[in-house]
Parts: C-alpha cells; structure tokens; sequence
C-alpha cells in the first residue's frame, strides 16, 4: 500500500493490492444497514471508516526505486452511510433536512482532519449507479483525507492564481456572476450551471455565490441551502431522461486550513449518459489525450436540465424547502 505519482505528470495513484477482496453487489447482505456487524442501531447518518481503504493513519513503508520514489499512504478513508434505508435510490430521494445531515456531517468530519497537520486535502465524492461501477448501491459517498492535493485540483489552483494575481480577483467568483446562459438552478446562496467548459454529457458545478474557499467556511444556511442546491441539480439529472442517470459527485475546494483568496469551492456533478440515454464511456480521446466530446451544446444540455430541475420543484410541492 503506496501512492506513486507519475514523474511526468504529477498524477497519483493509490497502491492498496487488498482492497481487491472488497465485496461486489452481494445480493444477500449489506454491510450499511442498520444492524450489520459495523453499523448498529439508532443512526440518521453514519460515518465508518472504509474497511478496505487506500489510505490509512499508519501506512507501511513505501517500496523506493532508483527512479521513483512512493509516498507513504497516510491518511484516512470513510464510507459516510446517508440514510438507514437500503432502497432509497438517490441522494435526492431524501428528505432536505436528511441531506442537511449528511452535509454537516461531512463538515465535522473535515473539521477534525484539519487538526492532523500531515493530513493535505480533504476529497468528497459520490459514484452513483450499478453502470459506473458502484460496488454496494445502499446510499453513501465517501472521504479521503490525503497527504496531498490531487493534481485536477493543483491544476485549476494554478490557473486561478494566475488570474488573480493578474487581476486582483477570483476567477471563479467571476464565472459565476458572469453565468446566465447555462444556468440549471439557482437559490439565495447557490448557483448551478452546465459549465461553458464541461467535459462530460450531462456536467452540472454547483457553487456558492459568495466566495468560499472550503466547506467549512459556509455559514449556517449556506449549509441549508446547499441542501436545496444538491436535491434540485441532482433530481434534474435523474429526470432528464426519464430514466436515472449514473453519475460522479466531486467536491473540488482549498487544502485543508488554506484560506484561498483564488480558489472557490465548487462540487462538479458528471452525469455520464449522453443525450440518447447510453452511457459514455471515457476512451482513447478522454483517457489518452485529455481530448473530451461532446455531442452536444452545453447550453441545450443546460435547457434541458433546467426543464427537468423545475419539473422536481413542481413535483415537491412548488417550493424549494
Ligand atoms: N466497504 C466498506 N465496508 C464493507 C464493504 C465495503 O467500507 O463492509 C467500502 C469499500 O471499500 C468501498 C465502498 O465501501 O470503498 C463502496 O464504495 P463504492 O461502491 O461507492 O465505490 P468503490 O470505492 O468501491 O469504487
Ligand atoms: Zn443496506
Ligand atoms: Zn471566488
Ligand atoms: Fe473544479
């Protein structure tokens, strides 16, 4: 177990050979429901550490290499269990103050990965859908804590401070005063568009309009109204087709204890079917060039990704509570 990073990119990759014994869609049995050996009883939201982790708080020695040398992979993984219900499909199939949990729950949890100084960056992600690859389909998204910052992160801090020490201001800040086009929805802290710049078919950021730089700088109801943010934007992406979307959730915000005046918190949602509903896969362009297609506009992406957002609205009773 090691993380190497490629001299020529600055890519890593997370060595764990035993997280291969990890269980895959076991039909008769679901290690996060309530009463399962690590579980117990009398949770709304549950914070475990991933049994089968890529890093953990003590690591074995790295292998080195005359050319290459690995880093220890110290850190911590946890699986974050967001309801007791087996079958509910989707984040936004909860309750607003159920996903107001999870988000505060995430919260504390980078709260006291900050106190750890070997710990770097604080990553949240959620897959969702059997099609790209989730191996347990009760509902749950997941934290790395790292002893580094991933390089798609390191690559658009970099950008953003170029613009601002050109400019004096936050690139990001910018974009999304600036965005009108694309946008898919929008409440009194958050906005949600198909960025300009999106890689993937049905690619929604979602932002705080104030600038922001990690989740734990966002006041008490940007916590709640990022609760209404997600349902919205990630109930839009499941209606859009009429059929649920498979897709990666992904927090992008500043290393833990950096106050970035550049860099803006921003979770990226990548909705991974194309418009006629087959899943995309990423190949040769993506995958060996960094090279993405799209087969279609982001802006009639957006147009119909923002009919579907306001079909959600009117099906929950017309508000955004
Ligand atoms: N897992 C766990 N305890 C178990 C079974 C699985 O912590 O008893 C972890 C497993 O290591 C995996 C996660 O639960 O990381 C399930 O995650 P998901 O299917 O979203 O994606 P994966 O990490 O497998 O790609
Ligand atoms: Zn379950
Ligand atoms: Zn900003
Ligand atoms: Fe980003």
């Amino acid at each position: 177990m090691e993380i190497r990073r490629s001299p020529f990119t600055g890519e890593h990759a997370l060595v764990s050979p035993h997280r291969l014994s990890r269980p895959w869609q076991p039909e008769d049995f679901c290690p996060f429901c309530p009463g399962a050996p690590e579980t117990g009883h009398g949770w709304d939201v549950l914070l475990l550490p991933n049994r089968y982790p890529v890093v953990t708080r003590s690591p074995p020695s790295p292998t080195q290499e005359e050319l290459f040398g690995a880093e220890e992979a110290y850190g911590q993984a946890y699986v974050l269990v967001e309801t007791p219900q087996h079958d509910v499909d989707d984040l936004s199939d909860l309750p607003l103050r159920q996903i107001e949990k999870v988000l505060r729950l995430v919260i504390k949890t980078q709260k006291e990965a900050e106190e750890d100084p070997r710990a770097i960056y604080f990553l949240f992600f959620r897959n969702k859908g059997r099609e790209i690859g989730v191996s347990l389909t009760h509902p749950h998204s997941q934290i790395y804590v790292l002893p580094l910052v991933p390089t798609r992160v390191a690559v658009e801090m970099q950008y953003s401070e170029t613009w601002y020490k050109e400019r004096g201001r936050c690139l990001h800040c910018d974009v999304v005063a600036g965005e009108t086009r694309r946008v898919v929805h929008h409440n009194e802290h958050w906005k949600s568009f198909v960025p300009y710049y999106a890689r993937w078919p049905h690619e929604v950021h979602i932002y705080p309009k104030t600038h922001r730089s990690a989740l734990t700088e966002l006041t008490d109801v940007e916590v709640t109204t990022l609760a209404d943010a997600l349902k919205c934007t990630l109930c839009g992406i499941k209606n859009v087709l009429g059929k649920p979307m498979p897709y990666i959730l992904v927090l992008h915000q500043a290393p833990l204890r950096q106050r970035a005046p550049h860099y803006h918190l921003h979770f990226e949602i990548y909705g991974m079917y194309r418009p006629d509903g087959r899943l995309k896969y990423a190949a040769g362009a993506e995958l060996g060039a960094s090279l993405y297609t799209l087969d279609t506009t982001p802006e009639e992406t957006a147009e119909r990704l923002r009919k579907a957002v306001a079909g959600c609205v009117t099906a929950s009773g017309g508000s955004s509570r």
